[in-house]
């Protein structure tokens, strides 16, 4: 079942890939609610990146999955609101946040992350169009955000995560990911390491792709409905 469904859904991309003449996203599976079980059967079927949206959560599932040898292959990305206060554990416990939207996060994600470990791989989470939405910076506060993860060491800069408000128009769906993928191009062009804009999810990962995205965040398509309200931290 997994293995079938990760088929499918990177058949899925490639087409829509193939279809615009752009380059094939990436796949991050994105795991919340579901047990440590439900993420190595996809591990085994292939799949190594994994996206969470909870710091207690995460920290419950690596646990498990670090204690088998597939573990030291996983990729742990943060897609979800980081409190403050969990910037610390947050620094460790995962390779790449997606969700970063502040700049005191920036100085707590540097202070706290090990020198033994990699740089952090940071992507700045910009509110493209959801004016209700508490998490991400305004588009016109990218360029200074982006500057303050480049200047520091601890971190590495990778892109730009955008979450378009739900919107049932398509139309309106569509312009949101081109004015991301314009946002993305003028990062890009000041920081030439950067390299990742993730957008789209399990409903529209075909118009992410069309439009430029190279990374997708999937949930739904892949481990089928969520088990349960996800926890919060
Ligand atoms: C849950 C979640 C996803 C996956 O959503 P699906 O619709 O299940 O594919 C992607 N991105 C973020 C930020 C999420 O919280």
């Amino acid at each position: 079942m997994p293995a079938r469904a990760l088929h499918d859904l990177l058949q899925r991309l490639d087409n829509a890939a193939r279809a615009a003449g752009r380059p094939v996203p990436r796949l991050l599976a994105v795991g919340k609610t579901q047990p440590a079980e439900a993420i190595l059967a996809l591990a085994d079927a292939g799949q190594r990146a994994f996206g969470e949206n909870y710091v207690q959560e995460t920290a419950a599932k690596r646990r498990v999955l670090d204690a088998l040898p597939i573990g030291a292959a996983l990729e742990w990305h943060l897609i979800g609101h980081l409190q403050s206060n969990k910037a610390r554990e947050a620094a460790t416990l995962f390779d790449w946040v997606q969700s970063v939207d502040r700049a005191s996060l920036v100085a707590a994600l540097a202070k706290h992350r090990s020198p033994d470990l990699p740089p952090l791989n940071v992507l700045i989470q910009a509110n493209i169009d959801d004016e209700a939405s508490k998490s991400g910076c305004r588009p016109d506060e990218v360029a200074a955000l982006a500057d303050a993860v480049a200047a520091q060491p601890r971190l590495r800069l990778r892109g730009l995560m955008v979450i378009p408000a739900p919107a049932p128009d398509p139309a309106r769906r569509r312009d949101a990911f081109i004015r991301a993928r314009a946002l993305f191009d003028a990062l890009r062009a000041a920081h030439p390491g950067v390299d990742t804009l993730s957008m789209g999810m399990s409903d529209d990962l075909e118009l992410a792709t069309t439009e430029g995205s190279t990374m997708v965040r999937v949930g739904t398509a892949l481990f089928g409905a969520r088990r349960r309200p996800p926890a919060s931290d």
